[in-house]
């Protein structure tokens, strides 16, 4: 729990201990699996997607640490109302930020949005936290591409 005092605490504490979004949308249209061995985390993500491509439901279940669950939890709140390769850009600028590859993407993104993601940033200082926090976005990106028949690993 030392690592949670150097981040966000709070915000992540806070959507750990009451996940938004928890729970499968009525309407699903896609769906996808994932886990995190070195953790133990285990979630699957929902979407639902309208005929033009735009988000307009995303929940997931699962257990798994608090930084996997704050994750699911704040992408949930972030993807709705967004388009698929709106989806697809925020997951690579997400990554550059839990891994302070920042810089190394030329795509506009929605600065907004990644700002309220800000508070997972701090995981770029423990590596093996990384896998935690992008759990849910790999596995989003899966149910997006219409890979939910494969399981989604961090483990690489
Ligand atoms: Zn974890």
């Amino acid at each position: 729990m030392d690592e949670l005092r150097e981040l966000y605490q709070e915000v992540i504490l806070d959507h750990g201990r009451r996940p938004r979004n928890f729970g499968r949308p009525d309407h699903a249209s896609c769906e996808a699996h994932g886990s995190n061995p070195m953790c133990g985390d285990r979630l699957t993500v929902y979407l639902t997607l309208d005929d033009r491509g735009v988000i307009r439901e995303a929940g997931f279940e699962g257990r798994g640490c608090a930084i996997s669950m704050a994750s699911a939890s704040m992408m949930t709140e972030v993807l709705k109302g967004k388009t698929r390769g709106e989806a697809e850009r925020l997951f690579r600028a997400f990554q550059d930020m839990v891994t302070g590859e920042d810089g190394s993407q030329d795509e506009a993104v929605d600065e907004e949005t990644i700002e309220r993601l800000q508070a997972l940033a701090g995981v770029r200082e423990f590596p093996v936290r990384v896998k935690c926090a992008t759990l849910a976005w790999h596995t989003m990106n899966a149910a997006v591409e219409g890979r939910g028949d494969q399981d989604v690993t961090t483990e690489v």
